[in-house]
């Protein structure tokens, strides 16, 4: 028996085998053949295998998720029986004499370039669906399994280098008991989908940890961060009894979800969701959410090879605002760079993406990317209780130039004769130092303000995080993070706006009572953390939850706030 350690990321318990999920790297060799006939006939019978694939996977795509997301597959089938492909592959074996894998390479990568050189922008963005599509047949060529998911037949705990919000996206979540990858911290975007998940993750274990072989036993801790291989019956058992134990608390929190947040001396807060999907809007609702307190409007595009246009978008927000009613949800506005990435949209290089040009940076840069979704918001927010966010705000310019754009926007769709929102809130996220220390100014910009403490700590530490070497550091349980928490609310309550939290902090056991204690107006995260965060505000009064927040923001380091609370509260996590 072997015990890793790494970061707490999801919490929960999951005991099973390992399965590691890897990406093989292709190899293109270029080999002369003698029976050119063969060479052509291999082509064939991996276009076969490629087809049967992807109808499979139309198939269930448009059962699950409907025509616009099976669209893609839809287009790739078509690529793939192209007939001028297949006589540009065969005439080229015959005439080169070099194996299938070479020349469908050649040819599919000559016909990419030549689309991205292409000035209109829809058959530019066709070159990454021509490069996915001979990707499929080249592996199947090569004998690689097509997808790094593949072998995942069995509930499984699953290991990885890292995870790719795509990656985690393309598992299939019914064989997956939790995730342990070898890097990332606690608030990197793995962990973050892993919560959203309910299942348990571990993160930052070390490269180590990919060596290990598949099916091995394991059990993985998220509340404590550890990975135990091959227990013995002792711990399994104790694990085991951990695990009941834990279902049965959350059940019993389940029962009261939809029952307000309010504390025992009759003080109320809203509790909300994070979501990235239609489906996660599903579950929050069952999870007694009463509103959406961010929409991560990037995790919605992640499956696409393209970025939607106005019409598409609005047809994404629309019945996630009309499924709430009059209840809010927070759109916020595209979050890319840093860690999450999306592949159709060009990035420029950057030394640290982190500090480079990164969400509300490149939509001010980029109107052709920020207008549309403007647009779309506007529209899906007629009627509904759609509120705009807009993320990693640094200064007051900023807001002033996304709020002028916005406006323009609106008068353009009045002209055009659309309905629009004749109010819509406008809020910001508070997670750079700057923007906190400059609330009371910011506040007089919008009408909310929505703390993000997984950037707000970073930045305010200078602790990368995703980065595990520094993750302790990263914690926004430092009370560094926590008075500018305490800056932040009070600020905005001074000029009558209200504050929520939507970083992985308000979802935090331990951080409910100093949240509540400063003031905090919601409380937003992951939906399967809503049942047990209502239930711990039940449980507490305001002015108990006063004297703790007092306390801590007192307190040398997060460890001492964590134990302080901990002491407090021993039954709270
Ligand atoms: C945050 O930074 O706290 C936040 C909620 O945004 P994201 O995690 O998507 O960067
Ligand atoms: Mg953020």
């Amino acid at each position: 028996m072997i015990q890793i350690s790494g970061i707490p990321a999801s919490r929960g318990i999951a005991i099973g085998p390992l399965f590691q999920f890897r990406r093989q790297e292709l190899t293109i060799e270029c080999c002369p053949v003698s029976d050119t006939a063969l060479e052509c006939a291999r082509f064939q019978e991996a276009v076969n295998i490629a087809r049967q694939q992807l109808s499979a996977i139309y198939e269930t795509t448009l059962a699950v998720s409907g025509s616009d997301d099976a669209a893609i597959f839809e287009a790739h089938l078509m690529m793939l029986d192209d007939p001028e492909l297949h006589s540009s592959v065969e005439k080229a074996i015959k005439e080169q004499g070099f194996n299938a894998e070479f020349t469908l390479y050649e040819t599919a990568e000559s016909i990419a370039v030549m689309l991205a050189s292409m000035e209109d922008e829809y058959f530019s963005a066709r070159a990454a669906d021509v490069r996915d599509v001979s990707t499929r047949v080249l592996r199947i060529l090569l004998g690689i399994n097509e997808s790094p998911a593949e072998g995942l037949v069995t509930p499984s705990i699953v290991v990885a280098h890292d995870l790719t919000p795509s990656d985690t996206i393309a598992l299939d979540k019914s064989l997956v008991l939790g995730f342990c990858t070898a890097v990332g911290g606690a608030t990197s975007h793995t962990a973050i989908l892993a919560r959203g998940l309910g299942l348990p993750a571990v993160v930052g274990v070390g490269e180590e940890v990919l060596a290990l072989a598949n099916e091995l036993p394991l059990i993985l801790d998220g509340s404590q961060g550890n990975l135990i291989i091959n227990p013995d019956e002792a711990v399994q058992a104790n694990y085991r009894e951990q695990q009941v134990k834990s279902a049965g608390r959350l059940m019993q929190a389940q029962q009261y979800a939809h029952e307000p947040a309010v504390t025992a001396d009759g003080h109320q807060v809203e509790v909300v969701a994070n979501i990235g999907s239609i489906t996660d809007a599903q579950d929050a609702q069952m999870a007694g959410a009463e509103g959406v307190g961010l929409l991560r409007s990037e995790f919605l595009y992640l499956q696409r090879d393209h970025l939607p246009d106005e019409e598409e978008q609005y047809q994404v927000y629309r019945p996630i605002a009309e499924k709430f009613g009059q209840q809010p949800v927070i759109l916020r506005t595209l979050d890319v760079g840093g860690d999450k990435e999306i592949p159709y949209i060009e990035m420029p290089l950057e030394n640290n993406p982190f500090l480079g040009v990164r969400a509300i940076r490149l939509c001010l840069a980029r109107p052709e990317l920020f207008k549309p979704q403007l647009r779309a918001a506007l529209r899906a927010a007629a009627g509904t209780n759609l509120k705009l966010m807009f993320p990693m705000v640094a200064a007051v310019e900023e807001v002033r130039q996304a709020r002028a754009m916005l406006e323009s926007c609106r008068d353009d769709l009045i002209t055009e004769g659309f309905a629009v929102a004749a109010e819509m809130e406008i809020g910001i996220m508070i997670e750079i130092p700057s923007a906190a220390l400059m609330a009371d100014q910011l506040a007089l910009e919008v009408d909310f303000f929505s703390i993000g403490t997984n950037d707000l700590a970073q930045y305010t530490m200078a602790a990368d995080r995703t980065n595990r070497q520094v993750a302790p550091l990263a914690s926004a349980f430092e009370p560094a993070v926590l008075r500018l928490i305490r800056h932040v609310i009070n600020a905005a309550h001074k000029e009558g706006k209200w504050v929520g939290l939507c970083g992985e902090l308000a979802g935090e056991p331990l951080a409910i009572p100093i949240l509540l204690g400063l003031g905090l107006d919601e409380f937003s995260m992951n939906p399967p953390a809503i049942p047990l965060a209502k239930q711990i505000i039940r449980s507490l009064t305001l002015s108990q939850a006063q004297t703790i927040a007092h306390t801590v923001l007192n307190l040398p380091d997060a460890m001492s706030v964590q134990d302080h609370v901990r002491r407090q509260f021993p039954e709270i996590e």
